[in-house]
């Protein structure tokens, strides 16, 4: 099966995100969200991305004209009908995504295939609202998706094989480097990135080393691009406290019980740099 027609719902950070790079990659793109202004706003963000790379030499004014024509805004589902692929980027509440897989299951093709980027809710909840479970799967990219180069491949117990290779294909095409993992809580890089960030937390609540000494620690001795602290305040501590909140709830392990120190930083609204002050501040 060939994919050529892309369908992304919500077209906030991650769904504009999208959206974009599967233009820059030759798709058409059909974009939804529930209101006009959320809509005018997530396209708003790909043509300045779009610009941005004008200016900076990396697309000439013909590519960046060709991507944004592949890229089109409806309010209405029902447009969907031609879809190949639709990927899920609405926001990450289980009811909702119910609601939307079983309405995408109505409209779209019945060989399309539907995928969620959820950062942590189980993808098979998702599948067994459709009748077509097997072609269900997830599609987990990273924040800033045009940036980002991973994108983890979830695998339900029930997702076909042939449906794991075109996602997988389909994420080369992208230009993006592809995971395999199981439909677990925090599927792979979470589940890795928690258990690290978690630990990090409760040494600096112990009083361990500043906060300073433990971001340069690990840029220095382990060459990470970014210190921990820094890395949290970069994701957002809420998302953060959110992941590991759905993750122990799931998994009952309590390495990834949050630490009080990031629960009581998020009800203080210090939420790291979109707020101006997390573990650092930020002018
Ligand atoms: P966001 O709030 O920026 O965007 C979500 C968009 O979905 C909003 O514009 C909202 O209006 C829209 N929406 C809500 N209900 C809808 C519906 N029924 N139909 C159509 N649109 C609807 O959120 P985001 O950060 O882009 O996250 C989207 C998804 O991607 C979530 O599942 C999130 O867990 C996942 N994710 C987020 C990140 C991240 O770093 N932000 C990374 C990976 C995955």
């Amino acid at each position: 099966m060939e994919i050529k027609r892309v369908g992304v719902v919500g077209c906030g950070l991650m769904g504009s995100g999208i959206t974009e790079v599967c233009a820059r990659s030759g798709y058409d793109v059909l974009t939804t969200d529930i209101k006009q202004e959320f809509l005018d706003k997530g396209i708003g963000n790909i043509w300045t991305s779009l610009e941005r790379g004008v200016k900076k030499g990396r697309l000439t004014e013909q590519e960046k004209d060709a991507i944004a024509g592949r890229i089109r805004g409806t309010l209405n589902m029902e447009d969907f009908s031609d879809r190949d692929l639709v990927i899920e980027a609405a926001i990450e509440n289980m009811a909702e995504k119910k609601k939307i897989f079983a309405a995408l299951d109505k409209i779209c093709p019945p060989n399309a295939i539907l995928a969620s980027n959820t950062s942590c809710l189980s993808v098979l909840d998702m599948a067994i609202v459709t009748k077509r479970p097997d072609k269900v799967l997830g599609l987990h990219f990273f924040n800033p998706v045009p940036v980002m180069q991973l994108v983890e491949i979830v695998k339900t117990l029930v997702t076909s094989e042939e449906v794991i290779s075109i996602g997988e294909a389909f994420c080369k095409s992208l230009g993006k480097q592809p995971v395999h993992c199981k439909d677990t809580p925090g599927f792979l890089a979470n589940r890795l990135g928690m258990a690290y960030l978690v630990y990090v937390f409760r040494c600096y609540e112990q009083g361990i080393a500043s906060k300073e000494d433990i971001d340069k620690a690990m840029r220095l001795g382990f060459n990470h691009p970014m210190g921990p602290l820094e890395l949290s305040d970069f994701i957002g501590l809420d998302t953060i406290y959110y992941i590991m909140v759905s993750m122990y709830e799931e998994l009952h392990d309590p390495l990834f019980a949050p630490p009080v120190i990031l629960k009581k930083m998020v009800t203080a609204g210090q939420l790291g740099r979109k707020t101006g002050k997390g573990f650092y501040e930020y002018k």
